[in-house]
């Protein structure tokens, strides 16, 4: 907390503050019911700065065995931004999908210092219940793709274009798009990917701001705000026409080749 600084009102003073401690406390506490909600029993004991980072990477107690949970899993966990944009996020009821049947905000998960974020469209059945990105069958190809890539989870980032999953998994609507836009692309500012993989048609729309379709950009690096996007189809679009697999996996080619990736096995 900062000193008041000299020559402003005390009464000024003291109204903001007390607005700030109300939004602090309210935030935390809704950073400690998704915690909570997503099975964490404790937060690990930190006991100092210094061993902040070190710390949470230990795997909290949990309740649900169902739910592998580590500190990892937690928005926002061992980086301070992202837990002041988690926190910032709360209970979050700007756009209509709160009231849409959304059980839990999907934040993002991964490394806050990830070379590669993937973004995909939104939450759905399975993430909206865990609180976590691509969770569910659609996620367990992008698993095998991050793995192909010798890469897993927690090094890289995963975070979708709308954090509520809309209802019956159908497409974001424009007013929700543009709601979540500043989230995750605030996450980008603070995570600095080297280069982003945008996942299927809508994400890949919304992060580039174009009408084009995917068939057209896949597989060709474009830009956002100076970081490479390479876009490729979707994992949920590649169980449904697995002969297409091959097509991402040449775009995936692309992007280890721009990281200086090697290739673990073939997808
Ligand atoms: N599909 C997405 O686009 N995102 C998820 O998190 C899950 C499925």
């Amino acid at each position: 907390m900062q000193w008041p600084r000299q020559g402003k009102k005390i009464g000024v003073l003291l109204h903001r503050m007390r607005k700030k401690k109300a939004n602090v406390a309210e935030k935390a506490i809704a950073y400690l019911e998704y915690c909570e909600g997503i099975g964490v029993k404790s937060l690990p004991k930190v006991k100092s700065r210094a061993n902040a980072e070190k710390k949470s990477a230990a795997k909290p107690e949990t309740t649900t065995k169902s739910v592998a949970v580590s500190m990892e899993n937690i928005p926002g966990a061992g980086n301070a931004a992202l837990a002041a944009l988690f926190y910032e996020i709360g209970d979050c009821q700007r756009c209509k999908l709160h009231r849409l049947g959304r059980s839990k905000i999907v934040f993002g998960v991964g490394n806050p210092k990830a070379k590669l974020m993937f973004i995909g469209e939104g939450p759905g059945e399975e993430e909206d219940k865990r609180g976590e990105p691509f969770v569910g069958r659609a996620g367990q190809l992008l698993n095998k793709i991050i793995d192909a890539m010798g890469l897993n989870r927690q090094e890289v980032y995963i975070a979708n274009t709308v954090k509520c999953r809309p209802p019956d998994n159908r497409n974001p609507e424009p007013d929700e798009v543009s709601t979540c836009r500043p989230f995750w692309q605030k996450q980008i500012e603070i995570i600095q990917p080297q280069l982003i993989v945008t996942l299927g048609s809508v994400a890949t729309k919304t992060v580039l701001e174009t009408e084009e379709g995917i068939s057209k950009l896949r597989g060709v690096f474009q830009d956002f705000r100076g970081t490479p996007v390479m876009p490729t189809y979707h994992p949920a679009f590649l169980l449904r026409s697995p002969g297409m697999k091959k097509f991402t996996w040449e775009d995936m080619k692309k992007v280890m080749e721009r990281l200086d990736l090697k290739v673990k096995k073939e997808l």
